[in-house]
C-alpha cells in the first residue's frame, strides 16, 4: 500500500473472523457503512470454510473437495459488493482451528496487521455469537495478535510495528438469540451440541451498537453472494420477516479501550475524528 493510498482514505477498520460469510452475515452492515464513508475496510478470515453447506436449496452443489475455494470466491465477491478493499482467506482447517498451533495463526495474523494496518479491529466476541468454536478461537488469537503487531521488537520481520487504536469483539444480543431459537428449532438444536452457550448481550453490556437499517438492502445483496450458503441465507430471511427489529443493529463489545460494556458507541470511529 502506497503512502498516497494511505492519505486518500479517512482511516482503516480491519476484521479478522473464522469462516467466509462471518464478515457479511455478522458484520456486514459495519462494514457496508463505513467503506461507504470512505474509510478502508479489509477482511481477514482464517479458513475457507470447506465444511460449510455446499450447496442445495435452489443453489446448485459443489463438490465437497471445492466448497473452501468457491466459499472464498463467494468472499470476494461479497467483499466487492460491500466496497471492501481487500479480503484474504487464509486456510486453516475449517472447525479445526483451535487445533492448529497457536503461534502460526497468531504469526499470520500479526503479519496481515502490519500490512493493512488498521485503526480499528473487530473480531470475534468470547462466545463467537452462539458457540461456535472456531469463532470463539479466532478472537482469542485475533486479540493476542494485535497486542503483538504493536510491539517494535516483537518479529520485525512481520512489517513495520502498528498501533491499533480500538478493538471491538462482535456479539448476538440475548433479544436476537431468543428469537433466533424460537424461530428455529433446528439451529436451536445445534446450539445446544456447542460446549460454549450464548452469554446474555443485553443492551447494559455493550459497547456499540451499530445501526444497520440504512444499509441492509446492500447487505442482503452481499449476503446473496455467498450462494452454497443458501440454506443459512433462507434461515436468515425466515429470521428477519418474522423478527427484523433484533436485526437493525450490528453489535459489539470493546476489547480496548475501556474493555466491555457502556459507554454504548454508535460510531467505531467516533474518537478518531476529533
Ligand atoms: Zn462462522
Amino acid at each position: 500500500m502506497t503512502a498516497a493510498y494511505r492519505e486518500r482514505v479517512k482511516g482503516t477498520l480491519a476484521t479478522i473472523l473464522a469462516h467466509p460469510d462471518d464478515e457479511t452475515f455478522g458484520t456486514g452492515g459495519t462494514l457496508i457503512r463505513y467503506a461507504t464513508e470512505g474509510i478502508a475496510v479489509h477482511s481477514l478470515c482464517l479458513t475457507e470454510g470447506e465444511k460449510g453447506w455446499a450447496g442445495g436449496e435452489g443453489a446448485p452443489v459443489v463438490p465437497r473437495e471445492h466448497v473452501g475455494t468457491a466459499r472464498a470466491l463467494e468472499l470476494a465477491e461479497a467483499g466487492r459488493r460491500m466496497g471492501l478493499a481487500s479480503v484474504t482467506c487464509l486456510k486453516y482447517p475449517d472447525g479445526g482451528v483451535v487445533g492448529v498451533n497457536e503461534g502460526y495463526v497468531v504469526r499470520d495474523i500479526v503479519r496481515w496487521l502490519r500490512r493493512v494496518r488498521p485503526d480499528v479491529v473487530i473480531t470475534w466476541g468470547p462466545d463467537g455469537g452462539y458457540g461456535h468454536p472456531d469463532h470463539i478461537a479466532t478472537g482469542l488469537r485475533a486479540l493476542r495478535a494485535v497486542e503483538l503487531a504493536g510491539i517494535a521488537r516483537h518479529e520485525p520481520e512481520l512489517g513495520d510495528h502498528v498501533h491499533v487504536k480500538r478493538c471491538y469483539r462482535f456479539v448476538a444480543g440475548a433479544e436476537f438469540v431468543d428469537r433466533l431459537t424460537d424461530l428455529e428449532p433446528g439451529f436451536a438444536e445445534y446450539m445446544k451440541t456447542l460446549e460454549v452457550k450464548p452469554q446474555r448481550w443485553t443492551r447494559d453490556r455493550l459497547g456499540a451498537a451499530i445501526d444497520v437499517t440504512p444499509v441492509e438492502k446492500k447487505k442482503r445483496e452481499a449476503m446473496e453472494a455467498h450462494r452454497t450458503q443458501t440454506p443459512d441465507l433462507k434461515m436468515w430471511n425466515r429470521v428477519r420477516e418474522k423478527a427484523g427489529e433484533v436485526m437493525q443493529e450490528e453489535l459489539y463489545i470493546r476489547a480496548f479501550p475501556e474493555p466491555g460494556g457502556p459507554p454504548l458507541e454508535t460510531d467505531l470511529f467516533a474518537a478518531l475524528r476529533k
